[in-house]
C-alpha cells in the first residue's frame, strides 16, 4: 500500500493499493483494446462525453479540492482555483473533436488531404505540485483527439488522481479509455516508457528524470512532450511600477511553496531600482500568511515532504545573504519560511539550480543588454517577467528572453487557451491552447487520384 502524508500535520490521510508493472500491463492492454472503438466515437458525441465529465468534476469540486489542499498542502484557495482550471480545460478540449481540421493541398492529378489522427495509447506521467490540473492539461487534450490514456500520478499525491478515474467511468468514459496507476515512477513511469504498445509519454518533472524518459523513449521512437524544470528571471526595470512589481514578485515565487516550474526565483532588478524594491517586498514578505492549507486566509503551506525541506534548506546555509524572511508554524509539517536572498550573483549555486521550495534570489543588473545576457544564462527557459513602463523596451526584452512564456507587467505563465512550454532544458513541446493537440495527434496526408484514365 502507498501511505499518504499530509504534509501540513505529516499525519497518513490514506492508503491506496500500490500498483506495479504487472498493473501497468494491464491497464496498457486495456487502453489498446479500447482504442479503435473510442477513436470510432463521432466527434460530437466525444465531445459531450467530456463536456459530461466537466459537469461531473464540477459537482465534486469542493471535495476534490480539499483533497488536494491537504494531500499536496497547498492554501484551499490556489486548490479551488486549480479545480477550476480542470474543469475549464475539459470543457475548452470538449471544442476540441469537432475541430481538428485538416487541410487540402494543391496537388497534380488529384486531391491532397491532410487529417489529424490519433496516437493510440499515451500514457501520462504527472509531478507531485500540482496533481490534478497537470494531470488534465495532458488527459483532455488527449482523450479530445481519440487517444485512450494511461495516468500515472506522483505516488506522494495519488488521491485526486484516482477521483478523476471513479468521476470518468461514471460520466461515461468506456472502460479502459482512462485509467490511472498509482505506483512508483522508477517501475510504473519507467514500464510506461518502455512498453512497445504506448506511443507516446507526456511528461512533468525534474528535467534529469526527463532526459531518462527522453532515452528511454528513443527504443520504440515513442512520442514525448516534457515540461521539466525552471529557474525564471523577474526583470524589472528601475523605470517600472516598482510598487506594483514588489507587491507581485513574492507569490510569483512563493506560490505553492516555490515548488513551480514556473517559479519566478531569480530576481533581476535595475541597480538605481535595488533598494526601493528590496524595502518594498520586505513589507510583503513580512507579512505573508503562511501555515494551515485549509485556512482561506492561508498564502503559504509547507513543502511536500521532509526530503524536499532538506533540499531546499541546502541553498541556505548559515553563511547564505538573507536580506530578509517570513514566519513559519512552529507546529508539526514541512514548513519553510519564504526566504529572499540579496544580492546574489547569477554564478551562485541558488541562482543556477532549481531550488523547488521558497527561496528567491534578488539578482542586481546595470542595462537592458545585461538583464538579457543574465536572463538566458541559464540551462532553462521556461518562464519570465519583464516589468517597465517603456513598451518597446519590453517587447524587446521579451523577444530578448529564451523562454516559452513570457510576461510583461505580470507574473502569469498558464492559460487554458494559450501555449505553455519551455525552451533549452525546459521541455520540448507545448501544452495547453490550440498546440496541445499537435502532440496527440499524427498528421496524415492522403493523395487521391482524380484524373480521368487516358484513353487506349
Ligand atoms: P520527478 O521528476 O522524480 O517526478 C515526476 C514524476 O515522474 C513522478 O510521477 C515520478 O514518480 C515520475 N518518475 C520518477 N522517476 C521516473 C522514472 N525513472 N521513469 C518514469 N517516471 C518517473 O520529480 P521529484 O518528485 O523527484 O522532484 C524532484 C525535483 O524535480 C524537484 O525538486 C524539482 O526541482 C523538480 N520537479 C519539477 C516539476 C515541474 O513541474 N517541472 C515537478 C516536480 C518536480 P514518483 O514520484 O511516484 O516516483
Amino acid at each position: 500500500m502507498i501511505e499518504v502524508i499530509e504534509p501540513a500535520t505529516e499525519k497518513v490521510m490514506a492508503e491506496v493499493p500500490r500498483a506495479g508493472a504487472d498493473e501497468v500491463d494491464a491497464a496498457v492492454a486495456a487502453a489498446k483494446a479500447a482504442f479503435g472503438a473510442w477513436r470510432a466515437v463521432e466527434p460530437a458525441e466525444r465531445a459531450a462525453t467530456l463536456r459530461r465529465l466537466a459537469d461531473a468534476i464540477e459537482a465534486e469540486a469542493a471535495e476534490l479540492a480539499t483533497i488536494e489542499a491537504r494531500n499536496a498542502g497547498k492554501p484551499i484557495s490556489d486548490s479551488r482555483a486549480e479545480i477550476a482550471m480542470v474543469i475549464e480545460c475539459f470543457r475548452y478540449y470538449a471544442g476540441a473533436p469537432e475541430r481538428l481540421l485538416g487541410r487540402t493541398i494543391p496537388v497534380a492529378g488529384g486531391v491532397d488531404m491532410t487529417f489529424r489522427e490519433p496516437l493510440g495509447v499515451v500514457g501520462l506521467i504527472v509531478p507531485w505540485n500540482f496533481p490534478l490540473v497537470i494531470a488534465s492539461w495532458k488527459v483532455a487534450p488527449a482523450l479530445a483527439a481519440g487517444n485512450t490514456v494511461v495516468l500515472k500520478p506522483a505516488e506522494l499525491t495519488p488521491l485526486t488522481a484516482l477521483e478523476l478515474e471513479r468521476i470518468a467511468l461514471g460520466a461515461g468514459l468506456p472502460e479502459g479509455v482512462f485509467s490511472v496507476v498509482a505506483g512508483p515512477g522508477s517501475v510504473c513511469g519507467a514500464r510506461l516508457v518502455e512498453h512497445p504498445d504506448v506511443a507516446k509519454i507526456a511528461f512533468t518533472g525534474s528535467t534529469e528524470v526527463g532526459r531518462g524518459i527522453a532515452a528511454g523513449a528513443a527504443s520504440t521512437i515513442k512520442r514525448v512532450t516534457l515540461e521539466l524544470g525552471g529557474k525564471s528571471a523577474n526583470v524589472v526595470f528601475a523605470d517600472a511600477d516598482l510598487e506594483a512589481a514588489a507587491a507581485a514578485a513574492p507569490i510569483a515565487v512563493f506560490g505553492n511553496a516555490g515548488q513551480d516550474c514556473c517559479a519566478r526565483s531569480r530576481i533581476l532588478v535595475e541597480r538605481d531600482a535595488l533598494d526601493d524594491f528590496l524595502s518594498a517586498m520586505e513589507a510583503v514578505v513580512k507579512t505573508m500568511r503562511v501555515g494551515d492549507p485549509l485556512d482561506d486566509s492561508t498564502q503559504m503551506g509547507p513543502l511536500i515532504s521532509a526530503g524536499q525541506r532538506d533540499s531546499v534548506a541546502s541553498f541556505v546555509p548559515s553563511d547564505a545573504p538573507v536580506a530578509f524572511r517570513g514566519a513559519t508554524p512552529d507546529s508539526a509539517g514541512y514548513w519553510f519560511p519564504p526566504t529572499v536572498l540579496a544580492p546574489v550573483s547569477n554564478s551562485d549555486r541558488a541562482a543556477r539550480e532549481e531550488i523547488f521550495g521558497p527561496v528567491a534570489c534578488v539578482i542586481p543588473f546595470a542595462d537592458e543588454a545585461e538583464a538579457v545576457r543574465l536572463a538566458n544564462d541559464t540551462i532553462y527557459g521556461l518562464s519570465g517577467s519583464v516589468w517597465t513602463r517603456d513598451g518597446a523596451k519590453a517587447l524587446r526584452v521579451s523577444r530578448g528572453i529564451e523562454a516559452g512564456v513570457v510576461s510583461v507587467n505580470s507574473n502569469t505563465s498558464v492559460r487554458v487557451t494559450t501555449p505553455f512550454g519551455g525552451f533549452k532544458q525546459s521541455g520540448v513541446g507545448r501544452e495547453l491552447g490550440p498546440d496541445a493537440l499537435d502532440h496527440y495527434t499524427e498528421l496524415k496526408n492522403v493523395f487521391y487520384a482524380t484524373d480521368q484514365p487516358r484513353e487506349g
